[in-house]
């Protein structure tokens, strides 16, 4: 199914509240959207919708504009699902510490003393590729050396990379969601692929809105990889699902937004444990 991002930028409350307003306009629809800031000091952001139905949700984006406000929506075409792979199949494996994470043509890449994990070039996020997936990585080896964990929570899960990972592991069950219903499908595909699937179940879910995700808390390691935005405003909700003395690993954040997201967590009584830097990207573990 071809995407389209539509997107515009606005300043301010303002952009807060248009962004609330599209998570209600869209909400029976189940888009992904986003609000990334662009320009800290001017407090811009770019408010993003991803929808296959690009003409009629301009329309409806235009819709919430208020009187005299003339934020241009602009158009970005994604590419589909099998151009995507194709553009991923020569990719390279990639290390983190124990793990390998690889494609189908890169088995023989793999050593006796590797954690091997082995995805298929999809359309979700989490090949390996990304920083903020290999600092995940990083943080889930520090992690797993000091506690023995049970139940763990992969939000914004993707291609399902840190969920297997967890899973080749420790004998740790893992529940691991996606606001994407592309990515929660990429995900099982995946999860059968690396023989985890009575350890790691998938399922579609926006934050922590979903009776299963409830049902399985309270986890004592969650991990979200997602961006600094949604992390803050998960912070009371994180709380709630995490085990007294439970982990968190938060994912996703520019390095120059790190301060407010630890600043909302330790308002949560979080406390922190370490961060990691990969490129301009940092991993933050906590503590509850
Ligand atoms: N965990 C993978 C993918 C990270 S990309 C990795 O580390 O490589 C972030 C993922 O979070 C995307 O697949 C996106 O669809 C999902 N996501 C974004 N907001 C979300 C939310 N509120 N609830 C659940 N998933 C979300």
């Amino acid at each position: 199914m071809t995407q389209t991002r539509l997107h515009f930028i606005a300043a301010g409350d303002r952009a807060r509240q248009l962004f609330a307003a599209m998570e209600r306009s869209f909400e029976d629809d189940g888009f992904p959207l986003a609000i990334l800031e662009i320009d800290e000091t001017a407090d811009r952001h770019e408010l993003s919708v991803y929808t296959p139905t690009p003409e009629a949700d301009a329309a409806k984006i235009r819709d919430l504009f208020g009187h005299g406000e003339t934020y241009e929506v602009e158009y970005e075409a994604l590419p589909d699902i099998d151009w995507v792979a194709k553009s991923l199949e020569g990719l390279p494996p990639v290390r983190a510490g124990r793990y390998l994470v690889h494609g189908s043509h890169d088995r023989q890449a793999r050593k006796i003393s590797d954690i091997a994990i082995e995805i298929d070039a999809g359309q979700a996020f989490g090949t390996g590729h990304h920083e903020t997936t290999a600092g995940c990585l990083n943080a889930i080896a520090s992690v797993a050396k000091r506690v023995e964990l049970r139940n763990v929570l992969d939000l914004g899960t993707g291609s399902a990379v840190l969920a297997i990972a967890l899973a080749k592991t420790m004998p740790v069950k893992v529940l691991a969601t996606d606001i994407d219903p592309i990515a929660t499908l990429v995900a099982n595909s995946n999860i059968r692929l690396n023989g985890v699937t009575r350890q790691v179940s998938a399922l579609t879910a926006n934050g922590f809105n979903a009776s299963v995700v409830s049902a399985c808390a309270p986890f004592d390691l969650i991990i979200a990889n997602v961006l600094a935005g949604p992390l803050m405003k998960l912070a009371p909700a994180m709380t709630r699902h995490t085990k007294p003395g439970g982990t968190i690993i938060l994912s996703g954040i520019l390095a120059r937004q790190r301060w407010p997201v630890i600043a909302a967590y330790a308002n949560q009584r979080f406390k922190h444990v370490a961060t990691t830097w990969s490129g301009e990207w940092v991993t933050i573990q906590l503590k509850r």
